[in-house]
C-alpha cells in the first residue's frame, strides 16, 4: 500500500494551518482518495476523571472508546517518542494520504502557513511543498524569503491538491514492485510509470501497491499479485457471508491467524 505523508505546519496558532487541512480533506475525498489526518496538540486529549483517564492512569498501554458514529484508542505515550511516525504506525493502512497537522521539524513534506517572513524561522524548510497563509497576500514580506516554493492562497485547495498529487506520483513511480504483474494493463511496470507521468493512467491502476487484501506473515508483508488478492477475497467473503450479524454494508474485514 502506497500512502503519501504530508505536513501543514507553522509558527504558532491562529495562522490557518486547520483551514488548510480542511481544504485538503475535501478536496482529496472528493477525488475518490481515503485520507487520513492527525493533529499535533500539547496537554491531554483525555478529560481528567473521566473513565478512560482513569484506566489510562492505572496503567493501561491503550484504551479504546466507542460509540454509534466514532471509534477512539487512547494510548499512554508517555514513553513514546513524539513524533509523527509513534501515530502513523496506528492508523489504518489503507489510506492513500494522511495530512499531518504540527511537527514543523519533521522531514516529511511540508505545507508552511505563515503570516510574516520571520514565521519561518522556526520551520524546518527541508522539503517544502508549498507556502500558504496570510504572507502570501503580503508581497514585501514574501520577497524576504530565500526560498523555492510555489505560493498558494489558504482557500486555493485545488492548486495545493494538484501539488501533492504530482509529489506522490513521482514517489510512487520510483517504488513500483518491478514485477511485472500485468494488472494494471501495461506490460511493464516502467510502460505503467511512463503513463503515470503522461497523465494517461492513474497510480490506483497499480493493484499491487493500492492493495485490497494486506497479508502479513510475522510482521514481513507479503506482496500479491491483484488476481491473488482477488482470490483471498472471494474466499474469505464466501465464508463471512454465512456467519449470522454481520453486518449488510462492512467495509473492511481484519482476520488474523495464529500458527502455533
Ligand atoms: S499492476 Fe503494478 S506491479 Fe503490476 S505491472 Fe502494473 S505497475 Fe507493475
Amino acid at each position: 500500500m502506497f500512502t503519501y505523508v504530508v505536513c501543514v505546519v507553522g509558527p504558532k496558532r491562529n495562522v490557518g494551518k486547520t483551514t488548510v487541512v480542511e481544504g485538503l480533506v475535501k478536496k482529496i475525498t472528493e477525488k475518490g482518495f481515503r485520507i487520513g489526518t492527525v493533529k499535533h496538540i500539547h496537554g491531554t486529549f483525555d478529560t481528567p476523571k473521566k473513565d478512560t483517564w482513569k484506566h489510562i492512569k492505572a496503567g493501561a498501554t491503550a484504551t479504546g472508546v466507542i460509540t454509534d458514529s466514532e471509534l477512539l484508542t487512547i494510548w499512554n505515550s508517555s514513553e513514546l517518542p513524539i513524533i509523527p511516525e509513534t501515530i502513523l504506525d496506528k492508523l489504518p493502512k489503507n489510506l492513500d494520504y494522511v495530512i499531518v497537522e504540527g511537527f514543523r521539524h519533521s522531514e516529511y513534506p511540508k505545507i508552511i502557513v505563515a503570516d510574516v517572513a520571520e514565521d519561518l524561522e522556526s520551520i524546518n524548510l527541508s522539503n517544502t511543498v508549498a507556502i500558504s497563509g496570510r504572507i502570501v497576500e503580503k508581497p514585501e514580506e514574501l520577497k524576504k524569503l530565500d526560498l523555492d516554493a510555489p505560493v498558494v492562497k489558504i482557500n486555493e485547495s485545488e492548486k495545493l491538491v494538484n501539488l501533492l498529487e504530482s509529489r506522490a506520483q513521482t514517489i510512487f513511480v520510483n517504488q513500483l514492485p518491478g514485477i511485472d504483474c500485468k494488472s494494471c494493463g501495461y506490460n511493464t511496470c516502467a510502460d505503467f510509470a511512463e503513463a503515470v507521468r503522461a497523465g494517461e493512467a492513474d497510480v490506483r491502476q497499480c493493484i499491487t501497491m493500492f492493495t485490497k487484501v494486506d497479508l502479513a506473515i510475522d510482521g514481513k508483508t507479503i506482496v500479491m499479485k491483484g488476481f491473488v488478492q482477488d482470490l483471498f477475497k472471494a474466499v474469505v467473503m464466501g465464508v463471512v457471508k454465512e456467519l449470522k450479524e454481520v453486518p449488510e454494508k462492512s467495509r473492511e474485514i481484519s482476520l488474523q491467524i495464529r500458527l502455533d
